[in-house]
Parts: C-alpha cells; structure tokens; sequence
C-alpha cells in the first residue's frame, strides 16, 4: 500500500502556525516529546544493536550487556539494585506486574487492598479486575486538600490489608502524596501489607528511592520523561517473588517473558539520565514558571479555579473555567496551536474525569476543568500567549454561571 503525502507530511518538529508562531505544547503529563539526545541514541544503536540478547554470538552478548549497563545506570538512580529492575512495554504493564504478580505469587497475605480513588486507571481498572478474584478492595476518599484522607486509612488499614498501591503524584491535579506518612500508618498498622508506588509523574522530578523509602514494587514509564514509548520498568525489591503475567522464553528470570529490547532499556536509562542532571534547576524553572502563570491567571480577569492542590507538582496545573466546555476550549486552544488537556488521556473516551468527581468541589467546576503541563522548554511569552488565547476564548465559551473561585465547596 502507498502511503498518502498527508501521511508522509506528519513531522515531530514544531511547526510554524499561519500567524508564524510554533506549536505551544501543554501536555507532557500525557506524554513528552522524546529528547533529542535519545532519539540520537536510538537511531544510533539501531543501526548496531539489533541482534537478540539472548543469542548466543558476540552480537547478541552486546546486545545483553547494553540491557545490563541499562539496568546499571537506571539502578544507580534509584538507589536499588540492577537485579531489582525489570523492563517492561511501559507504566500499565508494571502496574499490573507488581499488582497481579505480588498478589498471585503471596495468596495468604491478605485480601484487602488499600487505594486511592483518584489514582490512574492502570490502578483502579488493576484493582477492579482483583475484586472480581475475590479480593476486597479499598478506595480512599479524598480530603479538602486533595490529596487521600489520612483518618480514612487509619480505619481500613485495621483489616487484614495484603497490599496498598498510592502513586507518587497525582496525574491530573499534581497531588504529591505524603508517602513517607503514608509509610508510617502502614508500618504501625498493617507491617505486613505489601506497598506499590505509582512513581510515573514524580520520577526525576521529585527525589524517589523505592528501598529506602521500604516500599515493596515501583512503576516508571519511559515516554513521561523524554524516552520514546514502548519502555517501561518495575522496581521490585530484592527476595520479593512475582508471579509473571505471561509465559514464554523466560525472560528477565521469568517474570517478564518475550525478547528484551536493549534500545529502549539504553534510551530509557540516557532519558532518566540526563533528566536527573538537571531536575534541581528545572524543578526551579518551572515552580517560578507555574507562579508565573497562576499570577497572569489572575490578573486576567477571567473567572477561573484552581483544583491542584496549593503543595501541588509545578507541573501539573488544573483549573476550571466554570462554564465552559473543557473539550470546546481544548478545540479552540488546539486551532491556535496551543495543546492543553482535559484530564488523562489515558480515560480514553470518559467525559468525566474520576479524580475531579472524588474531589469536595461543586459540579459546575468539576465539568470544566483543563489540565496544563509545564516543562522547562516553556519560556514567559508561551505563557503570555496561552492567557492571552484564553482570555480570548474563555469569556465566549463561558456561559454564565454563580461559581466563582469563592464558591469553591
Ligand atoms: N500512572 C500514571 C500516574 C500515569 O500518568 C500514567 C500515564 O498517563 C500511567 C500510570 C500509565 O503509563 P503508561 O502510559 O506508560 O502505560
């Protein structure tokens, strides 16, 4: 089959609007665009390392020492072991590894399990597929400040809990759980429960060692952090068996069966690599960028509310213009070549957004609500750009409604 030239026209770069300016792209929560120094490595090592790890010719040991070295590096930044690691097609795949694998392979440690409704849906869809085993599942509620009730769990940790998944930030709101606290409850409550970390949103952006923190299984997904997608890894910690999710070669010590991929292990090492080099700087640049923002939000004159939680991750930001149509407003940012969110993309096709619907805010905000992502690429003036599109947009997309930032319930 030919392929058609709108096919053949479709590029990464950003690309000059009518008006000359470059695509704004607010939406690295969803996905990042792949760092330049990894697509180099991956074209690169292409050419080189494609033979199968686990042949037995000099071709195939490069291509087993690349994952090995992978492993090294990815290790060294965690602060666990290289044999604690192990890759995976991306953050869903390790969820459900850790999740289904822990629970199958310890059938006696318990059958209650402790979430929070707002996690992402790798977990919450992981949790609803366990329920129907047999196995109790938890959610926690969440509290005025958006982030899990702390006296909810006090209540649910007293069953016999198996194992507590939370992730490290939230996906929608930024929420950065308090996980050493959450640690604690665990500890003096259910020391025997198993702890899973959804480190997807924090990973090189807020300090996260998994075995000193004493949590049991960890997941990452390559292309939130400049990786391409496709990788992802599990943490599990040392002398904790896995049952695999499927059967095969043998893999990985036979937790994760099919042929490794030594390109996007390297790609996902360099990626996390050269993100942690500069996370303190870029941590800076978008804290003052997120400040920024919420200051041109506010002397916009636009009637708007923020749902991130004020302790949030800088780079998530989620606010409502009540009134509008988050979908409608995304479509007219879009025609500007501007690209925002409404929630995870990974809701598919869900109009409602779960983590809004479990948050004590009134309805009107919860249904209009866009999510922006900032990264260290954005500067001042693509700030001034978005406000400036919203302020056009905003006021004729708003219908008019009584919930201002005030009414917030
Ligand atoms: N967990 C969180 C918090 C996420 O944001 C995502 C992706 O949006 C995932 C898990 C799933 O990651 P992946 O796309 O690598 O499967």
């Amino acid at each position: 089959m030919r392929l058609t030239s709108s096919i053949l026209k479709i590029t990464l770069q950003p690309t000059p609007t009518e008006g000359g300016d470059t695509l704004l792209y607010f939406d690295q929560t969803a996905s990042t665009q792949p760092l330049e120094a990894v697509l180099d490595c991956y074209v690169n090592l292409s050419r080189t390392c494609y033979a199968n790890p686990s042949a037995l010719h000099r071709q195939g040991f490069l291509a087993e020492q690349t994952i090995r070295q992978a492993a090294r590096d990815l290790a060294q930044g965690l602060g666990c072991l290289p044999e604690e690691l192990i890759f995976t097609s991306g953050a869903t795949e390790s969820i459900n590894l850790a999740l289904q694998g822990a629970l199958q392979a310890h059938p006696n440690i318990g059958q209650h399990l402790v979430t929070w409704a707002a996690e992402h849906k790798a977990t919450l869809e992981t949790f609803n597929h366990l329920e129907s085993l047999g196995y109790q599942t938890h959610y926690l509620p969440t509290n005025a400040q958006g982030l899990p009730d702390e006296a909810a769990i006090e209540a649910v940790l007293h069953h016999p809990v198996g194992l507590i998944s939370f992730s490290l930030v939230n996906n929608e709101t930024g929420a950065i759980l308090p996980l050493e606290r959450l640690m604690a409850l665990k500890q003096r409550y259910a020391p025997q429960a198993l702890v899973h970390i959804d480190a997807v949103q924090g990973y090189t952006k807020l300090p996260f060692k998994p075995k000193r923190l004493g949590v049991d299984l960890a997941s990452f997904s390559g292309h939130k952090i400049g990786a391409p997608k496709g990788i992802g890894l599990l943490y599990c910690r040392k002398g904790l068996t896995l049952k695999p999710l499927f059967y095969g070669g043998g893999q990985q010590r036979g937790i994760r069966s099919g042929t490794e991929n030594p390109i996007l292990a390297r790609c996902m090492a360099l990626a996390a690599e050269l993100q942690l080099k500069k996370a303190s700087q870029r941590n800076q640049k978008v804290t003052q960028l997120k400040a920024e923002l919420l200051k041109r939000l506010a002397d916009s004159g636009l009637n708007w509310v923020l749902n991130s939680p004020e302790q949030a991750s800088p780079y998530v930001v989620n606010l409502s213009f009540p009134g509008i149509r988050p979908e409608t407003l995304v479509h007219a940012l879009a025609g500007e070549d501007i690209y925002v969110a409404t929630h995870a993309a990974c809701s598919g096709a869900a109009s409602r957004s779960h983590v809004l619907d479990s948050m004590l805010i009134s309805e009107a905000v919860k249904t209009s609500a866009i999510r922006l992502s900032l990264d260290e690429t954005h500067e001042s003036q693509d700030l001034e750009r978005l406000v400036d599109a919203l302020k056009r947009h905003v006021p004729v997309l708003q219908q008019p409604t009584d919930h201002t930032r005030s009414q917030r319930a």
